[in-house]
């Protein structure tokens, strides 16, 4: 198969430590990939011939703003479509986020995925999330925006959130609403800990048609 998007993790540092995390982000996680990695990995991915689209996530990439402009710029030159995925703590106001988002869209950059679930909103008041949303929308056109997911952020203003929620008190209001069968989830890295109370517990079976044995 072969390879048609590269995705940058441009640092693990993040302004949260979400307890879903699967990358294990937090703010005290440090370091950034350099410039001159990232130009090295593009102009790889170039020569590969196959590659159409590059992503800038993390971590929060908005946290490293002038490199993520910079590799956008860059990535955009050699000719790939080019995304990023931030979790909208910097939106924090109409005119500073439409800045950031239309300097981005100067540089290349052709869409946005924008991280919404109950985890998030612990952290992000749901305020800047629909800002950063509605801003985006105007931006890069109504289809290059992606809510992920989607569904909780029908739930949410459905809700009526406006600021932070708690976990707790998101199971509390959504009780009828079936959250386990909403969620998408990739049961690796931070959530194995703080999630696994909250999810039916099933035996670990070998994987099929491999060699190796139940661990
Ligand atoms: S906002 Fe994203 S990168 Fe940051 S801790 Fe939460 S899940 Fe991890």
């Amino acid at each position: 198969m072969p390879l048609t998007g590269v995705h940058f993790l441009l640092s693990y540092q993040c302004t949260y430590e979400c307890d879903h995390c699967f990358v294990w982000s937090s703010p005290r996680s440090g370091g950034t990939i350099t410039l001159e990695m990232m130009t090295k990995v593009l102009d790889q991915a170039k020569e590969l011939g196959t590659v159409d689209n590059v992503y800038f996530e993390g971590g929060e990439p908005f946290l490293f703003y002038p490199l993520l402009v910079e590799g956008i710029r860059r990535a955009n030159e050699r000719g790939f479509s080019t995304g990023v995925v931030t979790n909208c703590y910097w939106a924090t106001n109409d005119d500073s986020t439409r800045d950031k988002l239309e300097n981005l869209k100067q540089a290349g950059l052709k869409g946005i995925m924008i991280s919404v679930n109950p985890f998030y909103a612990e952290h992000v008041p749901f305020e800047r999330t629909q800002r950063c949303i509605h801003i985006s929308q105007e931006v890069f056109g109504f289809s290059n925006v992606m809510i992920y997911q989607m569904e909780y952020y029908r739930q949410f203003l459905e809700l009526g959130i406006r600021e932070r929620i708690t976990f707790k008190d998101y199971l509390e209001l959504s009780r009828d609403l079936d959250y386990p069968g909403h969620v998408e989830m990739f049961y690796m890295g931070r959530a194995t800990s703080q999630l696994r109370d909250y999810f039916p517990k099933f035996p670990a079976q070998p994987a099929p048609n491999t060699q190796f044995s139940r661990l």
